[in-house]
């Protein structure tokens, strides 16, 4: 790549500059729509040559959301004002089929289509002028975001930023410390990473092969499934499922009680799958070292060392989750959770050592607010390493946040979110896991709040009567609870 530095044309007042938008995903595209629709200039970056790149890299995976959650409400106006074809409400796509026939239309409108950048990789966000530590006029300055292209790299002036970049090309490592096992790296030939397409184009890389899959969560479940048809298929395929946890009835989801039935259902499937005893389950099996035997297979040792090996594997598959690249706004005044990397005000509404209802409470702009004023990160990456992120929620908080840099409070603060539970709550594991009950802390499900305190609305409120929050827990106070997010403390002088 080209080393020119290119600079896009000087524009003397911030208030005249674009908004900026990281990401050509589902919810950056949302916030652009959002942000056309209210007549504010748009300049959108995107990493890949094409949108959605994180979706089109799992494009087969059926999502477990029918269509009428995976569209937002302004980039459906901007289509249907293009005479749009919607798709039908209650089917479920694949990924690749919300890229095709929802997000590559959205693109290619008029109103969007001489905004967006492809092959524009963000990889630094500042303020002009000014790095970090200085602070005098610091919030009047503009953004600048140095942006690598085929042509060499670019900085761009914007008034305001949006990350939308998502947390997919980033997955957590294999190993049980957060880092990737011994090994890991060594044998990265043999392993994939989310949801490879086991039975189409990666299907000769699984088929009559020992696979080990790591994770437990939708990803690995899906893996798992896919594996389970391909060895229905292909002789002498064999599934290993090696997970951290002892905790089987978490992983299975809410069957009939998940408010998505598709969700609901690959629980339900992966149940009869291990009762069937189609899959070799290790559990407790955190993962130590990967070793490449002289038998050219791979053996996998556990941190706990009273476990058995686990030999003669081809294969892994990784779903282990993923986390957000925190270095592109390294430059810039963000207050993130210490633990979920997450936007540190949703933090409590999506710990998954808390509660995992798949419900969180409306949020919009006052929570996604962070100490360097205009800058939002919305989508995927708002939610850091905590899982459970729906396109629904991502799009009711590109609509608040836009609505707020537009000026318009009112509907800024009007947050409406209802989203499908998972129909596991907290006191499903409370009953089956002692340490989960004592960090059980309610579902985060109910009214939006008007402070950004994250606290869960009709959690506090249900106990404030002395019952249980949203049904889920006991009022007991939690063991181990997160304190509400307090104001900064008034900085006194120094001596
Ligand atoms: C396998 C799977 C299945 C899912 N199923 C569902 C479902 O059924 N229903 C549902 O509601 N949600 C589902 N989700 C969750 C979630 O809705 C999706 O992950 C969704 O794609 C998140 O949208 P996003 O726009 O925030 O981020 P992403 O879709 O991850 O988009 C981020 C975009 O930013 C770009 N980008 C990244 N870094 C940069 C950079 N530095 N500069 C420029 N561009 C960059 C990427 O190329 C990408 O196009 C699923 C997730 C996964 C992984």
């Amino acid at each position: 790549m080209s080393t020119k530095t290119m600079q896009s044309p000087d524009t003397h007042t911030t208030a005249a500059l674009p908004v900026a938008v990281i990401g050509a995903g589902p919810v950056g595209l949302a916030a652009a729509a959002h942000l056309v629709r209210r007549g504010m200039a748009v300049q959108v970056f995107e990493a890949g040559d094409h949108v959605a790149a994180h979706l089109q890299g799992y494009g087969h995976v059926r999502l477990f959301s029918p269509w009428r959650y995976n569209i937002d409400h302004a980039a459906r106006a901007l289509l249907d004002a293009h005479g749009w074809n919607a798709p039908d409400g209650e089917v479920l796509p694949t990924a690749a089929e919300v890229v095709q026939h929802y997000l590559a239309p959205l693109a290619r409108t008029a109103a969007l289509a001489p905004h967006i950048r492809f092959q524009a990789r963000v990889h630094a966000v500042t303020r002009a002028g000014f790095d970090k530590s200085r602070t005098a006029g610091r919030d009047a300055a503009p953004f600048l975001l140095r942006v690598s292209t085929p042509g060499g790299i670019e900085e761009h002036r914007a008034r305001a930023v949006i990350d939308a970049t998502g947390t997919w090309a980033q997955p957590n490592p294999i190993g049980i410390h957060g880092l990737p096992a011994l090994g890991e790296s060594e044998n990265a030939g043999h392993i994939a990473y989310g949801m490879p397409d086991i039975l189409g184009a990666a299907r000769s890389r699984y088929a009559g092969r020992t696979v080990l899959v790591v994770g437990a969560g939708h990803s690995a479940a899906g893996n798992l499934l896919a594996l389970a048809t391909l060895a229905g298929q292909a002789p002498g395929t064999r599934i290993v499922w090696a997970v951290r946890g002892t905790y089987l009835r978490r992983l299975f989801g809410g069957g009939a009680n998940d408010g998505l039935p598709a969700r609901g259902q690959i629980g339900t499937r992966l149940r009869a799958l291990v009762e069937a005893g189609q899959l070799d389950v290790r559990m407790g099996f955190g993962i130590r070292a990967i070793v490449r035997t002289p038998q050219g297979r791979l053996r996998i040792a556990a941190e706990d060392r009273s476990l058995p090996a686990i030999d003669g594997i081809d294969e892994i598959v990784a779903a282990t989750g993923a986390r957000p690249d925190l270095r592109i706004a390294s430059e810039l005044r963000l207050r993130l959770d210490p633990w979920l990397e997450s936007t540190d005000a949703l933090a409590p509404l999506i710990d998954p050592n808390e509660h995992s209802c798949g419900t969180v409470r409306p949020h919009g702009h006052r929570e996604l607010t962070q100490p360097e004023p205009g800058f939002y990160a919305i989508g995927a990456k708002s939610y850091g390493r905590a899982p459970n992120f729906l396109m629904a929620t991502g799009y009711e908080q590109a609509r608040s946040v836009v609505a707020a840099l537009a000026g318009d409070l009112a509907a800024a603060d009007d947050v409406q979110l209802e989203l499908p539970e998972t129909g596991v709550c907290s006191v499903d594991f409370a009953n089956q896991d002692k340490a989960a009950a004592a960090t059980a802390g309610g579902c985060c499900g109910g009214p939006a709040k008007l402070d950004a305190s994250a606290c869960c609305a009709l959690d506090e409120t249900k106990k404030a009567e002395g019952k249980a929050g949203c049904g889920c827990t006991p009022a007991a106070p939690p063991v181990k609870a997160r304190a509400p997010v307090a104001p900064a403390a008034p900085q006194a002088c120094c001596g």
